[in-house]
């Protein structure tokens, strides 16, 4: 028997009706295959089978109704801009239509002609009107056509790009349902269709398109969900068990004096949920199979002393570890701390970064080599192929969300199924974890050190600015510090640098004279920056203007105060990352805001940001607000893709399918079996 090609490998441009410059256009909306033209999914859906009349019209009600033109007219508006306006009928009255900048409509609206149009109906004086309603003619000789397609029935709305229309997409869709829909692969194993009532995928594909009715339509949406999140999660569970199958060649020793000693070393108690996450990563470090975990939890949580507990006992068992941030400050704040906890203990640690000169980064590569220094921080620069590890064991990786996947590799690649931990503390909603990561290990610090007040966020407008001011020397009369943050726009880099100079001068001699006012930017030599940061951390340094390169991991606790200027030019995550500088200490903090934004999107931004402190609640109003893809910009799982599923909407079918996924990999590994048979083929075809 010859193979079917699976119609994830049929081009759409061979279905009837669409033709080579048709497809050029299906593919702006990323259709390029059969396969990927039936998971389109109608962005809305008409109810074509009783029209509303224009006698019964409510105004700001979004209606679908079936009127023929009476009269059109085009005219030219004193700006120079067309109004094209035409009054339509169906008999029960009269309603205007109107169109600017849209002459060439005037040739697609004939008089006498049926046509189908959408929108909502606004009042004009006592008039209703319809400002740029969507339209789509009837075809006359189309006969019953017609009525199996276009009207008659609930009607597919597709997403479109100029050159197309809905009817030549509905139609396309039809001949390639008609056409391929008997080669559809039944992926989901029979038992699970069952115990959930899924339709056939058939009968669900057709429904999706063409609904008989919106139940049928539910249904069918139900099971594309299901199956696009299950085979998500399938995919995760079978690199997970791939991860686990692993054997790393190193055994540790989880007891011994140096992790000890660390702890008992320490200016503090340790946190219960930090102690639980310690026995996660002692748990890991044990197990015959490498370490792949997150740790997450909110900015300020504690993180850092718990991967370096993770790294004194690496040390103990004679590896080395590495950690890899993204910015030179943090790999020295990094460096600083670990050599504070570790160095007294004989551990010996480098800092390999930018700023470091040639001949000491040389030395210390060659240590490395040897062995000799066994604990090393950097930044991407970590990377480069002349960097090598006598016995490298443990990698950790800070803030992970601002490197790339191959940068992680990368750097994982330096030892043989080395133990890896990532963490982030830009809180990630569950929904995502569970898909972007949902094949990692995830281990969770769910409270702050004991003593910590929350931060208070204040959002002040333009003509405050003098109070502002007055608040942050207040803060530093009682010897506090304060942060005033500038945002960068990339493509004007210089002009905001030229800003935050200003600001730093005008600070300095007319807003707190008497106090040490310090810039630090991004484009700033590597040694000059260490220097000026560690005169913030050594206190000598009150005030610290700079760019948003504080933006992530910095631990200054007497730092108490931020101005953040043009918050609206932030997303969400990175607002909550600049306001984590502070309220590290026992002491309370404000974080300020001056814009007089009123409106828009970035005006709800800035209201979520006053009102919601706790880092996972804010994450999960950014995904509302972003959606998944903008949230995760950086990463880039292509089958992570999500056509019909949304992982905001469908929480809980991602709780069911990653269940049912991880299960059936748990009892069947190698999905052996007839019943699978589909599904294994679909796995080999990524989508
Ligand atoms: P993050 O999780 O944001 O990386 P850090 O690891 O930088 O946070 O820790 C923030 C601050 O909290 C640091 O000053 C650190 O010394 C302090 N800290 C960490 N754990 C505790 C604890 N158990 N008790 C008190 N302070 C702690
Ligand atoms: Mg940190």
């Amino acid at each position: 028997m010859s193979r079917q090609p699976a119609l994830a490998e049929l081009s759409v441009q061979y279905v009837k009706g669409v033709g080579p410059a048709r497809a050029q256009r299906l593919k702006r909306l990323a259709i390029e295959s059969v396969a990927d033209l039936l998971w389109t999914a109608p962005r809305r859906y008409e109810d074509r089978s009783r029209f509303v009349t224009i006698g019964a019209l409510v105004p700001g009600e979004a209606v679908t109704i079936r009127v023929r033109f009476l009269e059109v007219e085009i005219r030219r508006m004193r700006t120079g801009r067309t109004l094209l306006q035409a009054a339509a009928s169906d008999g029960t009255g009269t309603v205007s239509c109107v169109w600017f900048h849209q002459p060439y409509l005037l040739t697609q609206l004939n008089i006498g002609q049926e046509y189908i149009l959408y929108g909502q109906a606004e009042l004009a004086g006592r008039r209703l009107q319809f400002i740029h309603p969507e339209l789509e003619r009837l075809d006359p000789v189309a006969g019953g056509g017609e009525l199996g397609l276009h009207i008659g029935r609930i009607v597919p709305m597709y997403p479109l790009t100029e050159g197309l229309n809905q009817r030549w997409f509905r139609t396309v869709v039809r001949a390639a349902l008609d056409r391929h829909s008997c080669n559809l692969e039944e992926v989901l194993p029979a038992g699970l269709r069952e115990r959930y009532h899924l339709p056939s995928m058939t009968h669900a594909i057709e429904q999706f398109h063409f609904p008989q009715a919106w139940d049928q339509l539910e249904q069918a949406r139900q099971r594309l969900i299901f199956e696009e999140l299950f085979l998500m999660q399938l995919r995760l569970a079978l690199r997970r068990a791939r991860w686990m199958a692993r054997r790393k060649p190193r055994r540790y020793q989880p007891e011994g004096t140096l992790a000890r000693m660390f702890v008992q070393r320490l200016p503090f108690p340790l946190t219960d949920s930090q102690q639980g996450v310690i026995e996660e990563l002692v748990g890991d470090l044990r197990r015959p199979a490498p370490m792949l975990r997150l740790l997450q939890g909110d900015v300020g949580c504690g993180k850092t002393v718990v991967a370096a507990y993770a790294t004194a006992v690496a040390v103990q068992s004679r590896y080395q570890a590495v950690w890899m941030a993204p910015t030179e400050l943090l790999a020295q704040q990094h460096h600083r701390v670990l050599t504070e906890y570790l160095s007294p203990l004989g551990v010996r640690t480098g800092l390999l970064a930018q700023g470091v000169p040639a001949a000491e980064r040389r030395a210390l590569m060659r240590q490395v080599a040897e062995g000799t220094v066994e604990v090393v921080v950097g930044t991407h620069a970590l990377i480069a192929s002349s960097v090598a590890f006598a016995r490298l064991g443990l990698v950790i990786i800070d803030e992970q969300h601002k490197f790339g996947v191959v940068q992680r590799s990368a750097l994982a690649r330096k030892a043989k199924e080395p133990d890896v931990l990532v963490m982030t503390a830009t809180p990630i909603p569950r929904t995502l974890a569970l898909s972007f990561y949902g094949d990692l290990a995830c281990s969770t610090i769910a409270e702050l050190p004991p003593g910590r007040h929350p931060v208070r966020t204040r959002w002040y407008k333009e003509s405050d600015r003098l109070q502002v001011y007055e608040q942050i020397r207040q803060e530093l009369r009682q010897g506090r510090q304060a942060y005033v943050v500038y945002p960068v726009i990339e493509s004007k880099a210089k002009t905001d640098l030229k800003a935050a100079a200003q600001m730093a001068a005008h600070l300095k001699a007319h807003i707190f004279p008497g106090f040490v006012v310090e810039l630090l930017h991004g484009q700033m030599r590597s040694a000059q920056q260490e220097a000026v940061m560690h005169g913030f951390a050594d206190g000598r340094i009150q005030v610290l203007v700079s760019t948003v390169i504080v933006e992530v991991g910095l631990d200054v606790p007497n730092a108490t105060v931020m101005l953040i200027e043009h918050p609206e030019r932030f997303g969400l995550a990175q607002l909550h990352q600049l306001r984590g500088r502070i309220g590290r200490g026992p002491a309370p903090a404000t974080c300020l805001l001056i814009s007089d934004v009123e409106e828009g999107d970035a005006c709800r931004r800035l209201q979520a940001f006053v009102e919601i402190r706790d880092g996972f609640q804010l994450a999960e109003r950014d995904l509302q607000l972003r959606g998944p893809g903008e949230l995760l910009g950086r990463q880039q799982h292509g089958w992570l893709r999500l056509q019909v599923a949304d992982l905001t909407r469908d929480a809980q079918w991602l709780d069911r399918t990653r269940a049912e996924a991880f299960e059936l990999v748990e009892r069947n590994p190698e999905l052996a079996g007839q019943e699978f048979a589909a599904l294994r083929v679909r796995l080999r075809q990524g989508r």
